[in-house]
């Protein structure tokens, strides 16, 4: 169980099947560093990791445990690039930047992979490609235009057939897809315990049960405020993503919290096994509400999709995500789902990740728009790189201005009635 959250959606199997955390004493008395990081998912653990591999004195501050979080709650699927197309990023932040960023993105997986090899973490890994199955022949054009303009950049993607697609995905549920060879899948919170050991190993602090309440310029450094004592830093990094609350206000206005939500089976048996995804690829299709199917490495099957905020809301989403799966895979009609959870993913208004400067070096990364384990990945070691003094303009990601979403209080009747308008255009096609 995930602790300290709502029952309704506690119940994870990576909880269920992680390693043993690592000892991340509570944060006590006044203390300096370096560098101090708040919030320990992927972002904070990467820059932490590489951060204390260069020498540097890192402090990191988690309000529960590393992986907490949605780092330690999601689907797995490694998905390389951002929720843009190429084209449109190199639009957005300009030839030279725009470039940067696509390249880091596409090569985000080979990121992870490296790191995985590098501190031999222990988190399933595997990189049989990722398939973008196509809902509606509707979505066909936009997806040809993605592998057509990752084509164009030599990345190895090719559209399939739906015949092709049937035999890969074990359903015919889908016109065709998208299959992305450099995408893979892990076991995400044995992947977040896996960086954490990594950086304590290489001599970061790692404090699991502190909430940092406060951050006040003092002098030259920056000052966090604990219930337990306070840190001085010279510098400091948000990594707090959906999960960001008051500690950061000015980022927090940032990102829209949207939930996901995700149900396992059990293992299967071999048979069904073989007739579900028999080459292992990850899937998430095209529809504006993404559903995203995967089995893990023990054979358990999981499928995600959009949650709520409430729990009527909830209970009716996981019901949606039982008659769903059962349309797309009939085979596993009498097969029940063991496990239910969800946590929040961060939305920003502009789709893209935003690593920012809150002056007097307070730096953040957040806002990965549900494609954040390999991009999280990337910029907390963008993040690294920035802290450690690397110029701006030279770092492998544009730093771009906070941007409050406007009405931002508004959030959540806004978010319901653009799901409501996203499911109606997903059944219109
Ligand atoms: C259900 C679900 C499925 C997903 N599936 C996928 C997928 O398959 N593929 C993909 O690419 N992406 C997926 N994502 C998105 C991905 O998980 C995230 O983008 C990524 O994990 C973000 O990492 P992070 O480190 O930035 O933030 P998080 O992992 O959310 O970590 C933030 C941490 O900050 C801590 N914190 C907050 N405030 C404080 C404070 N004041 N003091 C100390 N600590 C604090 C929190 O406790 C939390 O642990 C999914 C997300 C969810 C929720």
């Amino acid at each position: 169980m995930i602790q300290n959250e709502l029952p309704s959606i506690a119940k994870s199997v990576w909880s269920a099947t992680s390693h043993e955390p690592p000892e991340c004493p509570p944060f006590t008395g006044n203390q300096e560093t370096d560098v101090a990081i708040i919030g320990g998912g992927f972002t904070g653990l990467t820059a932490a990791l590489h951060l204390a591999k260069s020498g540097v004195c890192v402090t990191l501050l988690e309000a529960e445990t590393p992986g907490w979080g949605a780092s330690g709650r999601n689907g797995g699927q490694l998905n390389p690039g951002l929720k843009e197309d190429p084209d449109k990023v190199e639009q957005h932040f300009g030839p030279a930047y725009g470039k940067r960023a696509v390249e880091t993105s596409g090569k985000a997986v080979d990121l992870v992979a490296s790191l995985i090899a590098e501190h031999e973490i222990d988190c399933s890994f595997s990189r049989p490609g990722w398939i973008q199955p196509i809902h509606d022949m509707s979505a066909w054009s936009t997806v040809a235009r993605r592998v057509a303009q990752w084509q164009r950049r030599e990345a190895p993607l090719r559209m399939l057939s739906e015949t092709e697609t049937a035999d890969l995905l074990g359903t015919g549920a889908y016109k065709g897809a998208m299959l992305d060879e450099r995408g893979g899948q892990l076991h995400p919170l044995n992947y977040a315990i896996g960086l954490a050991k990594a950086a304590i190993k290489h001599g970061a602090k790692l404090h699991a049960h502190s909430r940092v309440l406060g951050i006040e310029k003092q002098g030259a450094s920056q000052v966090l405020r604990l219930n337990t004592g306070q840190l001085r830093a010279r510098r400091v990094l948000i990594c707090t993503n959906g999960y960001t609350d008051q500690v950061a206000p000015q980022h927090r206005r940032t990102v829209v919290p949207i939930r996901s939500i995700q149900i396992a089976t059990d293992p299967l048996t071999d048979n069904l096994r073989r007739s579900i995804l028999p080459h292992g690829h990850s899937a998430s299709d095209s529809r504006r509400l993404l559903l995203y199917f995967r089995l893990d490495a023990d054979g358990r099957f999981l499928m995600g999709g959009r949650g709520d905020y409430s729990e009527s809301g909830l209970k009716r989403q996981f019901a949606a995500l039982h008659k769903v799966t059962r349309q797309i895979y009939p085979q596993l009609e009498d097969t029940p789902f063991t496990y239910h959870w969800g946590g929040y993913v961060a939305m920003t208004a502009d789709h893209y990740p935003h690593l920012a400067s809150a002056g007097d070096g307070v730096m953040s990364a957040m806002g990965y728009n549900g494609r954040g384990v390999a991009m999280a990945t990337a910029l907390g070691k963008v993040l690294a790189d920035w802290a450690s003094g690397v110029r701006e303009e030279d770092l492998d990601f544009p730093v771009s201005k906070l941007q409050p979403i406007p009405f931002h209080f508004m959030r959540r009747p806004a978010v319901a009635a653009t799901i409501a308008w996203s499911r109606l255009r997903d059944t219109w096609g």
